[in-house]
């Protein structure tokens, strides 16, 4: 996959999340979730987050990354251990020795954008949201 066409898709939803709220100014920040098996390089996405939102109301916005890890689940007793991406996962179950199967850690979205609305300027405190 290629960061700039994520980037891309990342800002669509960033923009439709601003169009939804009538009162909104800007994107604050965009929280992403993307799996340690998804093969994206974050620092090259919030690059390309951040030239191509020049000129739009998403410039600037903080961009916050959590990274998922994929589960290794043994087929024999069903033990279940995190695989964070680095190195060589575990083929076998280290409680029984059984075969492992290894299940996400490959996804990426958007979980969240936050948007400042007009009356929040100058007035970060204000309660009412
Ligand atoms: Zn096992």
């Amino acid at each position: 996959m290629h960061e700039g066409s994520i980037a891309q898709g990342v800002l669509d939803v960033a923009a439709r999340a601003l169009a939804s709220r009538p009162a909104a100014r800007r994107v604050t920040r965009i929280n992403l979730v993307i799996g340690v098996l998804a093969g994206i390089d974050g620092e090259c996405l919030r690059f390309y987050l951040q030239e191509l939102s020049r000129d739009t109301p998403v410039f600037g916005a903080a961009v916050e990354i959590a990274s998922r890890s994929a589960t290794l689940t043994c087929r024999s007793c069903g033990a279940e251990q995190a695989y964070d991406g680095a190195g060589d996962f575990a083929l076998h179950c280290s409680r029984c020795g059984g075969e492992n199967e290894l299940a996400g850690g490959d996804e990426l979205y958007v979980e969240s954008v936050e948007v400042e609305d007009e009356q929040d300027q100058g007035d970060r405190g204000d309660p009412q949201r």
